[in-house]
This record gives C-alpha cells, sequence and structure tokens, in this order.
C-alpha cells in the first residue's frame, strides 16, 4: 500500500482522553479511532492487524475440524428464557433492544442459547456428531469499566466455538485438541513464553474450565503460576484442597498478574437439556448432546500484543501480525523515485506487504512514522544509497541498521 493511498494519519501525541497505552498508541499511529468508552473503529492497518490475528485462530480451528460459521448478532428472548440467563441479575452484561412491534431483543453477548437452538436442525442421531461449529463475531457486553483500551471493550470481536459431542469421552479428546490448538495460536502471535494454561472454575458440568493467561503487568487476573509445569491457578480457584488435588505446594507457586485471552468450558447438557437438543444413539435411545464452549478474544489479543510489544517510539509488531512487512521510505525524486518504485514493485509482486512512503514528507518524519507504527523492518532508497549500490536496512525490534544490496534484500525477506 501506498502512504499517499491511506486516509489515516499519524498524530504527534497520545489522545489525552485514553488511560490505557495500548489505545493510546493505536489511536496515535491511526490504527483505530475512538467512538466512546470501550467502543473502537478499526481503521485500514488496524483492521490488517485484527485480520492477521484472526487467520492465525481460524488456521488451528480448521486443523481441529471447525466449521466456520456467522451467527446474527441480534438474538430471540426466548432461548435465554429457557436456560436462565435472560434475567439482569444473572447475565449482568446485557445491552438490550426492541423490534418496532415491541418484541424484546438481546444483542449477543455470547452465543449458547442461539447455537444450540439452531443445531436441532441439523443434529438427530448419532451419526450427526460430533460437530465443531465457530464464528468470529462481535460481541456486544455493557462492561462496568472499560478502562484497558481493546483489551475490554463493550464492542468487541470474539472467536467462539461450541462442540457437539455424542460422550463425555468424546468431549474430554476434543476439549484437549482445542488445548493444544491454543497453545499454538498463543506461540505463533509470539505470546507463547507468557502464556499459561490457568485451572479457573468449572461451572456444574466439570470442576474446572481453563484459561488461557497471559502475563502482562496491565492484567486485570491474578493467578499462581507453576513454572517447571507452565500451569496455573486462578486466584477463584486458589484453595488448599485444589492444590492438593494438583499435586502442587503452595511454596512452588509464584503470584502473577495477566490478562484472560481464552477461555475453554465443558458445558455438559447444561444448554442442551433446558433447550431440546437431543439425539438418538445406537441403540436407539434419545440423549441430550455433550456440549463445550471455547473463547478467544481477537481484539483483547491486539491490545495486548500492542501493550506487550511497544517501547518509548511506538508499536512494535511481531511479523505475523504487523499490517506489512517492509516499510519502504523513499527520500528524493527522479532516478531515485524509479528505484523506489521499482522496489515497492518487486517486493510486492514476491507477496511481501509493503507500506510504500512515497508522500511529500520530511525524511524525519516517515523516519518516526515507520517507529510509531512498528512495521517489522524499514528500507530506505535515497540519493545516497543509489550511489552506493545499497539501501539502508533497519530492524524496528533491534534498532539495528545494515546496508543490503537488492539481491540481499530479497534474499532476507522472501
Ligand atoms: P473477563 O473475565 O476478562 O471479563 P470473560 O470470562 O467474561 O472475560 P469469556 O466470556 O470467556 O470472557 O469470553 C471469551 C474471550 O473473549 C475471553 O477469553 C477474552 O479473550 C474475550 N473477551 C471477553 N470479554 C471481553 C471484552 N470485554 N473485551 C475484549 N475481549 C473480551
Ligand atoms: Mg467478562
Amino acid at each position: 500500500m501506498r502512504l499517499t493511498h491511506l486516509f489515516t494519519k499519524t498524530s504527534k501525541t497520545a489522545p489525552g482522553d485514553e488511560v490505557a497505552r495500548n489505545a493510546q498508541l493505536l489511536i496515535q499511529a491511526g490504527f483505530i479511532h475512538k467512538e466512546m468508552a470501550g467502543v473502537y473503529d478499526y481503521l485500514p492497518l488496524g483492521k490488517r492487524v485484527l485480520d492477521n490475528i484472526i487467520q492465525v485462530i481460524r488456521e488451528e480451528m480448521d486443523g481441529i475440524g471447525g466449521n466456520e460459521i456467522s451467527l446474527t448478532a441480534l438474538q430471540q428472548k426466548d432461548p435465554w428464557v429457557t436456560s436462565g440467563r435472560w434475567d439482569d441479575q444473572v447475565m449482568d452484561v446485557w445491552f438490550k433492544t426492541k423490534l418496532a412491534n415491541g418484541t424484546e431483543l438481546g444483542l449477543a453477548p455470547t452465543h449458547e442459547e442461539p447455537i444450540t437452538r439452531l443445531m436441532k436442525s441439523h443434529i438427530h442421531s448419532y451419526k450427526d456428531l460430533p460437530v465443531y461449529p465457530y464464528q468470529f463475531q462481535i460481541k456486544f457486553r455493557n462492561e462496568l469499566r472499560s478502562k484497558s483500551g481493546l483489551m475490554r471493550g463493550r464492542e468487541f470481536w470474539m472467536k467462539d466455538l461450541y462442540s457437539f459431542s455424542r460422550t463425555q469421552a468424546e468431549h474430554d479428546a476434543f476439549y484437549e485438541a482445542v488445548s493444544q490448538a491454543y497453545l499454538r495460536i498463543y506461540d505463533r502471535l509470539g505470546l507463547g513464553e507468557l502464556t499459561y494454561k490457568t485451572f479457573a472454575s468449572g461451572g456444574s458440568f466439570a470442576q474446572f474450565s481453563h484459561e488461557f493467561q497471559i502475563v502482562s503487568p496491565v492484567g486485570e487476573d491474578k493467578i499462581f503460576v507453576h513454572e517447571p509445569t507452565r500451569m496455573a491457578i486462578n486466584e477463584e480457584v486458589y484453595t488448599d484442597e485444589v492444590l492438593a488435588q494438583l499435586g502442587v505446594k503452595r511454596e512452588d507457586l509464584v503470584e502473577k498478574t495477566a490478562v484472560e485471552a481464552g477461555n475453554i468450558f465443558t458445558l455438559g447438557t447444561r444448554y442442551s437439556e433446558p433447550l431440546g437438543l437431543m439425539f438418538t444413539d445406537e441403540a436407539g435411545k434419545s440423549q441430550p448432546v455433550i456440549m463445550g464452549s471455547y473463547g478467544i478474544g481477537p481484539s483483547r489479543l491486539m491490545g495486548l500484543i500492542a501493550e506487550q510489544f511497544a517501547d518509548e517510539k511506538g508499536l512494535v509488531w511481531p511479523a505475523v501480525v504487523a499490517p506489512a512487512l517492509v516499510y519502504l521510505v523513499l527520500i528524493g525524486e527522479g532516478e531515485v523515485q524509479a528505484e523506489a518504485d521499482s522496489l515497492y514493485e518487486q517486493l510486492q509482486a514476491k507477496g511481501i506487504e509493503v507500506l510504500y512512503d512515497d508522500r511529500d514528507e520530511r525524511p524525519g518524519q516517515k523516519f518516526a512514522d515507520s517507529e510509531l507504527m512498528g512495521i517489522p523492518y524499514r528500507v530506505t532508497v535515497s540519493a545516497r544509497t543509489q550511489a552506493s549500490g545499497q539501501y539502508e536496512f533497519y530492524v524496528r525490534e533491534s534498532g539495528e541498521t545494515s546496508p543490503l544490496t537488492r539481491a540481499e534484500l530479497l534474499a532476507k525477506l522472501v
């Protein structure tokens, strides 16, 4: 993308009305726009980052047999009344609205009820199971406090997968497969070393659920980490009884603050029973389907990655999620410009995403913007690099600069 085609602008200073560092930087760099507390628009560069995160999650969910769908965010009241979750005391984050005729509707905070009802049209016999539909969708939650930027939105993106299984053993095997897929996702996003699979409260069908907690100074959760096994225990289940059961000692655990980036949950027949999602087993007997739900927050991850890797100059994106791999700075006109144009085209043709700073701006402004936007590599083409036959190659994360010929540059990037 040429920066002369990009409508967003960077700004010199961080916004005054934003306390979270992730949102400050993302707004300053022109990745997102703040509508109100907890509600953000994704601008072209921000949309690319979000899409890159979503793509990593999609590949891993497809890899374990997921079927991607897209459910409506407008929800009918009745399945929620049936499950007992329409009540504002039970589900305290509801946004509700009404049709013109007065019929009440909810704006999706999550999708267990509608998807359980939907699956009644597709699941009848043991032959129809197991199945794993999932989606990327905007969720609405009227969060009491929303001061963590993208990490706690009132409108945010979620990947939610629901599993429908015949037996507990079939459910357990899939639950483990999701757990492994989640660890691969955090690894691929550059967060592997900070991620702990964490025991958390489980509801009525399992003693525990599992959260995927990412250690961060701005985390809202408190966990107790057991480094040798890379597991952790959420403070909500941190009791002597649980420690004994998990075979760990208090003195071997280290308290940390962390961000919940994902959650996997055994639902059992919590929704299938009241909503009547049944199947006929091999003996011809009607049974309730065994369910699980599996969430990840792509927008929370975007805020977390922004916050985690940033330095005093701005954002620092890992290559997998960066809006482009290369920031190409043009300093000059005429032949220099022709050289930069041809490099831009060759890199694009090789499938490398490039942000081409072809603007009529001072070099200092171009360099500062490349730092603020956090693009992994910067390549400068100027009269000086023309004369030497070597571009200036700069690595955002390490700050190292080296001269490279075009062939050396291509060898490095392709
Ligand atoms: P929290 O305890 O932080 O409120 P939760 O338990 O309500 O999270 P889930 O209902 O399990 O979260 O949602 C699944 C995933 O969606 C979470 O693991 C998180 O990554 C993401 N998520 C939840 N709430 C928000 C939010 N308000 N803004 C952004 N992402 C969110
Ligand atoms: Mg919540």
